[in-house]
């Protein structure tokens, strides 16, 4: 079951629609984690931010993905999030935990491999970062949203409940470590907030933590910020160690905030300068025009060359991370 109050942090959301119904570790490994006083479990809103402090314990010594294969699950909640985005909550055997390190990802494929294909007939392969945390019991949650033209994300706002995806992972991305930065910086856009929230939720449920987080959010429409909720609630719960900035490309009449693209000026007036070395990180995560403009493009699964307004301000290749 997911935590009430998550539930009541969307049935917002849900009211509004008939609601019901994303380096490899070693194969060997399989995840032999535990993960002790990590935070409680329960996931996004109100319910599971007041609840982390209460550190249960997770032991658990495998996690019940698979990073070498694809494995089937079941489909358990949809929860619709705004006009192209849902909450897709699947469940997890046993009502063991994902155990996933952060920051990594999954990857999604049809359990019929031949039931979404590219023009070559090869399954269609997507990454996806699950917003539940690591240690939630039973359940595994991915936010996604729906592209007109794209094919996964299409696929699985198909789904039914009941129906099953085939998911592989993790995919290590960063091996955030705590404290090991004095300020991080989180720039973004749309659905790229998933892999952010991840580093940003897990890094201040920590109670260790110094890090300071600051994120630069931009989305189209102030109706298209994903995760708002949670991400004020953790703003309100650790003011000293996280700011938000949102942004708006057609900020309507109530919008008071900046709007626009993520520039130059803003980061200087936001992020850590650049001149602190390995003592700032830049996470960037955003739609590939967004990354190109920011950080320069990504090289497939490489990072590729530092390039953009980030490059620009002086930060080094070392500094920056494109998820
Ligand atoms: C590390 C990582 C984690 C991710 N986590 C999530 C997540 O949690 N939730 C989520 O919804 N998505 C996430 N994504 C994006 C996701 O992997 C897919 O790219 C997205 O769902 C579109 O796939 P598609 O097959 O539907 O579209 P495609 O068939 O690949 O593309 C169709 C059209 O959509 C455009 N498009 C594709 N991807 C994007 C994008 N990201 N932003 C803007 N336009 C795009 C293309 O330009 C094209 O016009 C993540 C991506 C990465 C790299």
């Amino acid at each position: 079951m997911l935590p009430s109050a998550f539930v009541r942090s969307f049935t917002r959301c849900a009211r509004r629609y008939t609601t019901e119904a994303a380096s490899t570790p070693k194969k060997s490994s399989n995840l032999p984690f535990y993960l002790l006083g990590a935070g409680a479990a329960g996931i996004g809103g109100y319910w599971y931010l007041e609840n982390r402090s209460t550190h249960a314990e997770v032991k658990q010594e495998k996690s019940p993905l698979d990073p070498e294969n694809f494995k089937d699950f079941k489909l358990k909640r949809i929860i619709p999030y705004n006009h192209n985005t849902s909450t897709f909550v699947f469940e997890l055997p046993e009502n063991q935990a994902s155990l996933l390190p952060v920051a990594s990802c999954l990857v999604a494929r049809s359990s019929d491999p031949e039931a979404l294909t590219d023009a070559k007939g090869k399954p269609i392969i997507r990454p996806y970062t699950p917003i539940s945390p690591p240690d939630l019991k039973g359940e595994l949650v991915l936010l996604v949203k729906r592209y007109e033209n794209g094919n996964k994300s299409k696929y699985i706002h198909s789904l039914k409940v009941g129906d099953t995806l085939a998911l592989k992972g993790p995919i290590l991305k960063f091996p955030y470590k705590a404290n090991e930065f004095n300020e991080v910086a989180l720039i973004g856009g749309g659905s790229g907030i998933t892999p952010l929230y991840q580093v940003v939720d897990h890094a201040l449920a920590d109670k260790s933590n110094t890090t300071k987080f600051k994120l630069l959010f931009s989305n189209v429409t102030e109706n298209d910020i994903l995760m708002r909720e949670e991400l004020d609630a953790l703003k309100k719960k650790y003011p000293n160690n996280f700011e938000i900035v949102y942004l708006v490309d057609k900020p309507g009449p109530n919008w008071t905030g900046p709007s626009g693209y993520i520039t130059s000026d803003i980061i200087k007036k936001h992020v850590a300068p650049a001149y602190l070395g390995n003592k700032v990180k830049v996470f960037v995560c955003g739609p590939p025009g967004q990354v190109a403009a920011l950080a320069g493009k990504k090289n497939g699964k490489e990072q590729g060359e530092l390039g953009g307004i980030l490059k620009e301000l002086g930060y080094s290749q070392d500094q920056v991370f494109k998820f």
